[in-house]
């Protein structure tokens, strides 16, 4: 009988070793899972993973014009000296946290946060969020001496990202806005799209006079919001048909092969 209780006991013990074993486990999960403390926004208005690409992307990707827009925004020109291939970069991580590291004056942080619910809503690859915990976008808002002295004089916003060629593609951008040059709340803006467009993996330019007002991503740009064919590309690159590392001609194969393919 004793025999039996003391089985009885080291069952009993086992048990409550297990359930406590389990307990903690959960709770780990739990503060390391994306519901976790630590973020404060707003829950994503598509929970579930959905296709980011809609008739206009595909019509957009069987055009030459539309194509060429493609490389010449995600597929920055070599710079001179560069040694780097010319290719994509984008997030691959399912969260990206973006932090504002100082105030960048009236109505900026509410702009930045209609940027990345709308970046959410554009494709289903990455949650863009815009917090303080683990952040892997940062913006600093410079005053225009110290801007010079650490950026130069030729610019009012640069972004330094670095990344992989291969997954996991981009792990960092650091984005510094000369606050004293912006003048108006509208330039800041327009300074702040163009550099976020930038930190997503769309590293080129538009220079031509005629794309003044068609992209974010001319060189001088006023424009505060994703035109049509901006948010095209974006979608098209937060999709399964461009991977990080992939060269301009490898892009031009796969966007025309997504025009071709079955909805
Ligand atoms: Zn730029």
């Amino acid at each position: 009988m004793r025999f039996i209780a003391r089985i009885a006991t080291g069952l009993l013990v086992l048990l409550v070793l297990a359930a406590a074993l389990y307990g903690a486990v959960t709770a780990l999960r739990w503060a390391d899972g994306r519901d976790g403390f630590g973020l404060l926004d707003r829950r994503p208005e598509q929970p579930l993973a959905f296709s980011s690409l809609n008739r206009y992307t595909k019509e957009a990707a069987g055009k030459a014009s539309f194509r060429r827009y493609f490389t010449t925004m995600v597929v920055p020109q070599q710079a001179s000296g560069s040694t780097e291939p010319a290719a994509v970069t984008k997030w691959e991580r399912r969260r990206v946290v973006v932090k504002l590291l100082n105030d960048g004056g009236p109505g900026v942080e509410a702009y930045l946060r209609r940027l990345v619910a709308r970046l959410n809503r554009m494709q289903g690859e990455v949650r863009f969020a815009v917090g303080d915990s683990a952040p892997r976008i940062t913006i600093r808002f410079l005053s225009h001496g110290a801007y010079t002295r650490s950026i130069g004089d030729d610019s009012v916003g640069s972004t330094r990202t670095q990344y992989f060629l291969t997954s996991p593609g981009l792990i960092r951008a650091s984005i510094a806005i000369d606050a004293g040059r912006n003048g108006t709340p509208g330039q800041v803006k327009a300074t702040l799209i163009h550099e976020l467009t930038h930190a997503i993996g769309c590293g080129g330019h538009f220079s031509s006079p005629s794309d003044r007002r068609r992209s974010v991503l001319y060189e001088s740009s006023q424009i505060t919001a994703w035109s049509q064919n901006d948010a095209a590309v974006i979608r098209i690159l937060y999709s399964p048909w461009i991977k990080p590392g992939m060269t301009a001609e490898q892009v031009q194969v796969s966007l025309r092969r997504y025009a071709r393919s079955r909805d």
